[in-house]
């Protein structure tokens, strides 16, 4: 990038290390804490843990950067005989790592639990038995002192600015979406050259308040810093004044006025989403109601003659690509 395209609102991005172990080669790892990190009092039917892994003396070692994944190679093989493919776990550690040093590394699995329901053509339309996804139940399983295959780190567009001060930070998840938020506000707010001054925005879905993740680290920066704010939209319980609950995109499209349309539409704002696949679309079509397209999405021709009411999420998917000012991790 040539010195004259960058103005102040462009935010330049650390230069960071990916794949430095392979899926073919991954390094073993030894987990060191495992619980709970739910809200509690539970009312779905939802298991996710904080699981913390000690990499020190590998080559993984202080090369995780908040913002990134890394991998874990469950034990065994699948259903072809092949051995188990990687899975990507988002980071829930700040960059120095949960121990300062960059050795422990955590990530926040949540159990796949299901009923089969067939997924692709040739699947038996007749089978319901349970399904349990193999590599989340296997990383909730662990026990402390039990060793795990690791790999990565991967990612290199989702990640804080160098400059963390010059921007001021929406981050909006859905369930474990959460845990690069946990990791990016580390680094903003516990960073060894002191908190940042930028406004920090979270905002946090889940269907109940019991589902709710890092609850309590999140209330404390709250309560610790007045330009960090946290925000929970939950869509399955009544608010406090009787209305209904809210989704993630709802939640932000009520406080627009008041709280994140002065932050998006300056030139500092910076726009993060991570979670469920899908929830982007609801907040590009907000974007696009409140005008503020042109600095955090590029809308293909295709779709610039229709009314954004009416985009489908597949064209929304195809001719709508984020700027560097809107970072979007679905899965
Ligand atoms: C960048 C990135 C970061 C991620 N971060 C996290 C994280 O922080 N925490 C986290 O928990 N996960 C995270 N994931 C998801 C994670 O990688 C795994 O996909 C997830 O844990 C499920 O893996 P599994 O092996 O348990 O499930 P699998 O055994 O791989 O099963 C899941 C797959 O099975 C199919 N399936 C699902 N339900 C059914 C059903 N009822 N019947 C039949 N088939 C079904 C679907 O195709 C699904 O993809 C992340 C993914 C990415 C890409």
């Amino acid at each position: 990038m040539s010195d004259d395209t960058i103005t102040a609102s462009m935010p330049i991005f650390p230069e960071v290390k990916m794949n430095i172990v392979t899926p073919k080669a991954p390094v073993t790892g030894t987990v060191v804490k495992s619980e709970v990190c739910l809200k509690g009092g539970r009312k779905s039917a939802g298991f996710v843990r904080h699981v913390e892994i000690d990499i020190s003396g590998t080559p993984l070692e202080g090369q995780c950067r908040a913002g990134q994944s890394f991998g874990i190679v469950a034990p065994g093989v699948d259903a072809n005989g092949k051995p188990h493919k990687v899975r990507l776990y988002s980071l829930a550690s700040p960059t120095c790592g949960e121990d300062g040093e960059g050795k422990v590394i955590s990530t926040t699995p949540k159990r796949v639990i299901d009923e089969f329901t067939p997924q692709k053509d040739g699947d038996d339309p007749e089978k319901h038995e349970l399904f349990l996804g193999v590599c989340s139940n296997y990383v909730c399983d662990l026990q402390v002192g039990d060793k795990v295959q690791v790999t990565g780190p991967s990612g290199k567009r989702f990640l804080l600015p160098v400059e963390h001060d010059k921007h001021d930070y929406i981050f909006m998840a859905t369930g474990t979406g959460i845990a690069p938020f946990r990791s990016m506000c580390k680094d903003l707010f516990e960073h060894p050259s002191g908190p940042t001054t930028s406004q920090v925005h979270v905002v946090m879905g889940t269907p109940y308040t019991t589902d709710l993740l890092y609850d309590e680290f999140f209330c404390e920066l709250e309560e610790k810093y007045e330009n960090f704010h946290y925000h929970k939209a939950v869509s399955r319980e009544k608010q406090t004044d009787g209305s209904r609950g809210l989704y993630v995109g709802q939640l932000v499209g009520q406080k627009y006025d008041e709280v994140f349309g002065p932050i998006l539409s300056s030139d500092r704002g910076l726009m993060y989403m991570c979670g469920l696949v899908g929830m982007q679309f609801g907040i590009y079509q907000l974007f696009a109601e409140k005008q503020i397209t042109d600095a955090y999405m590029t809308i293909k021709d295709e779709l610039k003659d229709v009314c954004f009411s009416d985009w489908d999420r597949e064209q929304m998917r195809r001719y709508i690509k984020p700027t560097h000012r809107m970072m979007v991790e679905v899965y």
